[in-house]
């Protein structure tokens, strides 16, 4: 296998790839190896400044242009993505570790999200109201919310951020997308795409560097209009509070830990297969990724013996291995905080019916890992793995089962198997997430409204409900004099 050469990764600001002001670059590593594959710009105040500036230029200009004329450029850039997939994969590969034909499939999707908000972007209405005296015109008009902040995680470092600007340049806003340090090479592609498209310089500007530092000082910002992130509860509430203080729309795409229903009439060995194939999806690293697993007992061991035995089927190995089919968790930081939980629940008492140790002794390998006798009061049971980790628990009463598929804090998916509508229908009441799917995986499509509860955030980042995210209302009456 040749390896793709992996790029110097620059910032790009006001339409130019830039090094930084300061020169400063930081390491990328590849979690495969473990290796130093290439390094990225750190931006500081000044490239911010510079960013910042930009954008605010860049929205004056982008919204003037017509929303048939930007339709037609995010479905150029839509199309140019598609062309340069088989380019771009390896180097999402060598940096995030998924398998090549998920690193592909990310990229194909990608485009999907950008030609759907290509085509809802046509569609922001607004309404006329009637008056309550003659001759007075009510006019409700949806305007750009203006220049956006925008950071993104390293999990599915192009769509995460492919999502967020596909329906911002679709409504009319500009954008500073910080997006994940350890994955840099890849979203700055998504951006090359944008600019070769022909989006006006200023319009979206990439930058990395240190991220608190970066978000503070944007969030703060009065150029910056909102802010949209996605990653983990704990950062999530901190930006979520920076935009209150500083009074910015805000969307906040959050962790989770997706409770799965499987009932005893399910079509039991076709739920565990499609169960364990979402599961083991990018290693785990997928907010939602169906995690606490309740199965009702006549449904147990057979739910159970095809997990387990999909569980076992995977072939865990460098992404860029055409064999492989679950890459490495993302960094060291990662596997090391997946382990120390699987450790945890077994020292509490939990039974590891498969994996749950390293693989090799290089790079971020971790087994596909199934735990059975798992409690509420264990840390696995409480904290997002975000790992190749199942939890089993059996119940008997749906009924009584409820509370403990909502005592998380989280609320942003939820799976059920059953052939029954009147279950499925209880299902669907009783869970306390944004999203459901049942007896299938039907969750984030470009057209579907992507999002959670409680603390797995707010807001939407797909559906119409992704676009409208990134418009104002502006109220007009007028009286013709
Ligand atoms: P983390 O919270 O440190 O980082 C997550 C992402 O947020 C990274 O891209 C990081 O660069 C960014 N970030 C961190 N602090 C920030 C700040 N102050 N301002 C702006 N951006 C900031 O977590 P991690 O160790 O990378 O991953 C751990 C947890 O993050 C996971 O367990 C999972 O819960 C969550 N996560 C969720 C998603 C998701 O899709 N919702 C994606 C990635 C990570």
């Amino acid at each position: 296998m040749t390896t793709p050469a992996y790029p110097e990764v620059q910032l790009f600001i006001d339409g130019s790839w830039t090094p930084g002001t300061e020169g400063q670059s930081l390491q990328v590593l590849n979690p495969a190896t473990g290796e130093a594959i290439g390094s990225f710009a750190k931006a500081d105040k000044v490239d911010l400044d510079r960013a910042l500036k930009a954008a605010q230029k860049g929205f004056e200009t982008w919204r003037k242009v017509s929303a048939l004329e930007r339709s037609k450029l995010l479905r150029r850039a839509a199309d140019i993505l598609r062309e340069r997939a088989d380019a771009i994969a390896p180097l999402l590969t060598m940096e995030q570790g998924k398998p090549l034909p998920e690193a592909k499939g990310e990229l194909m999707t990608s485009a999907d999200v950008i030609d759907w908000a290509a085509e809802e972007g046509r569609r922001t209405y607004g309404r006329i109201i009637p008056g309550r005296a003659p001759g007075v015109q009510q006019l409700a008009i949806k305007e750009p919310v203006g220049p956006v902040a925008a950071f993104t995680p390293w999990n599915f470092p192009v769509s995460q951020v492919a999502r967020k600007i596909a329906a911002g340049l679709a409504a009319g806003c500009s954008f500073i997308v910080k997006a994940a340090e350890d994955t840099p090479a890849s979203p700055a592609e998504l951006i090359r795409v944008f600019a070769d498209a022909g989006l006006p310089a200023g319009v979206i500007n990439l930058v990395y560097g240190d991220p608190a530092e970066i978000s503070s000082y944007l969030i703060a910002h009065p150029v910056i209009r909102k802010v949209s992130f996605t990653g983990s509860v704990p950062v999530g509430k901190h930006l979520a509070a920076l935009a209150g203080t500083h009074m910015k729309r805000a969307t906040m795409e959050l962790g989770g830990h997706a409770p799965v229903v499987v009932f005893d009439d399910a079509n039991v060995a076709e739920a565990g297969k499609i169960m364990a194939g979402s599961k083991f999806r990018n290693a785990g690293q997928v907010c939602i990724s169906p995690t606490r697993f309740y199965v009702q007992d006549g449904a147990y061991d057979e739910f159970l013996d095809t997990f387990v035995a999909s569980a076992k089927a995977v072939k865990v190995g460098d992404g860029l291995d055409p064999s492989t089919t679950m890459g490495p968790l993302v960094s060291e930081r990662r596997r090391l905080a997946v382990e120390e939980l699987i450790n945890d629940a077994v020292q509490n008492g939990a039974t590891l019916v498969t994996g749950g140790k390293r693989v090799g002794n290089t790079g971020n390998f971790l087994e596909p890992t199934v735990l059975t006798d798992v409690t509420p009061s264990m840390r696995i049971m409480n904290e997002e793995p975000f790992g190749p980790v199942a939890l089993f628990s059996r119940f008997s009463d749906f009924g009584a089962l409820v509370p403990e598929v909502n005592r998380l804090p989280f609320g942003l998916a939820g799976y059920a198997f059953t052939r029954s509508s009147e279950r499925m229908a209880a299902v669907s009441d009783a869970m306390e997430t944004g999203m459901i799917t049942i007896n299938h995986l039907g969750l984030a499509l470009p057209e579907v409204p992507f999002g959670g509860v409680k603390d797995s955030g707010y807001g939407s980042e797909g559906g119409i409900e992704a676009v409208e995210a990134y418009l104002n209302t502006k109220f007009v009456s007028q009286v013709g004099r």
